[in-house]
């Protein structure tokens, strides 16, 4: 018998298991993993920006104290995750500056450190950087509609990291600071959850062998309404999170002499952004057409015939970004406001959810966990209580936190 089942072994069911043990947590807890290795899925295939600049202040909040959190962690766990503190760089046309000038105020007050930066000063962190369009012809100004840079928003404190070493370190940890307390099993689909007169009462993997425990906790990120759907929960009462496929690129780095090692995170035209990886970039978008689904083929064209275009505009000797390898993988997109669920379902006592991330999961991975293992073990968030309001009634109450700095 366990305490507590948890379905998925991403980033997010690690911090999850590891914040509750050290919150104390007594019972004994199962994590059941679908692959032959953790955190395999969104974990290992997303871009590993973290950012604190956002609309919304838990998202604020929650990212301050993961930043923290994973700065520390070399000193704290004894082992390195890549984390790299070189920032984030959007940039804006005149139509949004505005906007982004007013709302200063609002990130300085919630202690986001950000600075408004010049056109002219946007090539001292990002080499080469050509906020006008002198340099373009005619031609190509007719077949892509893209306007002057007018300002850039620099996060000092914006960071990237590699999210699989952190996700596996918390079940390594957990496994060795306390044995005998956590399980772990691979290859374990979870088919569905029993739900029972409104309890849950356990899991049934695929093949038909139940498990029963106290608790189930739902970390399965772009799976976790599949599960739900299978375990009959009615459309009405289960959330809104789909899958929608996200493609990364590794090109190589712009050819002008000049390094791009350290450069923040930058958002361009569009959305297009790019960071370091090693000497050369890792460039995404979320392609707003992109159709929810479970695929997860990459794409070249989309790159060479689209983003790549941007990247040229920007920042010269970027048509010599040539594609060195590709992947999609699948953010768990809540619909409804884009942000995350967490917490207890309102119709089923202990199951309790964490997932919906929408693209931003990895970097909250700390403060949800944490949310996460406070609610199980003492009913409610303490340490930062503004993740209450992700509760999972929000969605029918039309309580919707919309986050709309979403890449
Ligand atoms: C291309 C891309 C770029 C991204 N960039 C960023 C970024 O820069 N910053 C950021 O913070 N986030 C980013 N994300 C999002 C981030 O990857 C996710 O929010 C985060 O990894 C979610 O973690 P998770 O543990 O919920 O999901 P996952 O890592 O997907 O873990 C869920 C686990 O559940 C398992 N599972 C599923 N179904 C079952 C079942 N039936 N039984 C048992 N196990 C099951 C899966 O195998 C998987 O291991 C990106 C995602 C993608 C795809």
């Amino acid at each position: 018998m366990y305490d507590i089942i948890v379905v998925g072994g991403g980033i997010i069911g690690g911090s999850a298991v590891y914040h509750l043990f050290e919150k104390g947590y007594a019972g004994k807890v199962l994590v059941l993993e679908r692959n032959n290795a953790l955190a395999q899925e969104s974990t290992s295939l997303c871009a590993g920006g973290m950012r604190n600049i956002w609309s919304t202040e838990v998202n604020m909040k929650m990212t301050i104290y993961s930043i923290e959190h994973f700065k520390n962690f070399r000193e704290n766990f004894g082992i390195s995750i890549g984390f790299e503190q070189n920032g984030y760089l959007f940039t804006y046309y005149e139509k949004n500056w505005q906007d982004i000038v007013d709302f200063k105020p609002v990130w300085d007050k919630a202690g986001v450190n950000v600075e408004l930066i010049p056109p002219e000063d946007i090539k001292n962190i990002v080499p080469n950087f050509r906020p006008d369009l002198k340099h373009l012809g005619k031609d190509i100004l007719k077949t892509v509609s893209v306007s002057p840079i007018v300002g850039g928003l620099f996060g000092k404190d914006c960071a990237i990291f590699n999210a699989t070493t952190p996700a596996q370190t918390y079940f390594d940890f957990s496994k060795d600071k306390y044995p005998g307390r956590i399980d772990i099993e691979l290859n374990k689909e979870v088919e569905k959850i029993i739900l029972d007169e409104g309890k849950v009462k356990g899991i049934v993997l695929r093949g038909g062998k139940e498990i029963f425990a106290d608790k189930v906790l739902l970390t399965a990120g772009a799976w976790s309404r599949q599960i739900l759907d299978n375990s009959d929960v009615p459309d009405d009462l289960s959330i809104p999170v789909v899958p929608i496929k996200r493609v990364l690129y590794v090109v190589l780095p712009p050819l002008n002499g000049d390094k791009y090692n350290k450069i923040p995170l930058t958002v361009i035209d569009d959305g297009v952004y790019f960071r370091p990886e090693g000497d050369n970039l890792v460039v995404g978008r979320a392609d707003p057409e992109q159709l929810p689904g479970f695929s997860t083929e990459p794409r070249r064209s989309y790159y060479e015939d689209f983003m790549n275009l941007y990247m040229q505009i920007r920042i010269k000797g970027a048509e010599y970004c040539r594609i060195q390898n590709m992947w999609g993988g699948l953010y768990a997109i809540n619909t409804a406001d884009h942000n995350a669920l967490i917490g207890e379902h309102p119709d089923f006592d202990n199951l309790f959810l964490c997932t919906g991330f929408s693209g931003h999961g990895a970097m909250e991975a700390p403060a949800a966990g944490l949310s996460i293992a406070e609610i199980i073990e003492c009913g409610k968030v303490e340490t930062l209580p503004e993740v209450q309001s992700l509760n999972i009634r929000r969605i029918r109450d039309k309580k919707l936190i919309e986050e709309t700095i979403v890449i």
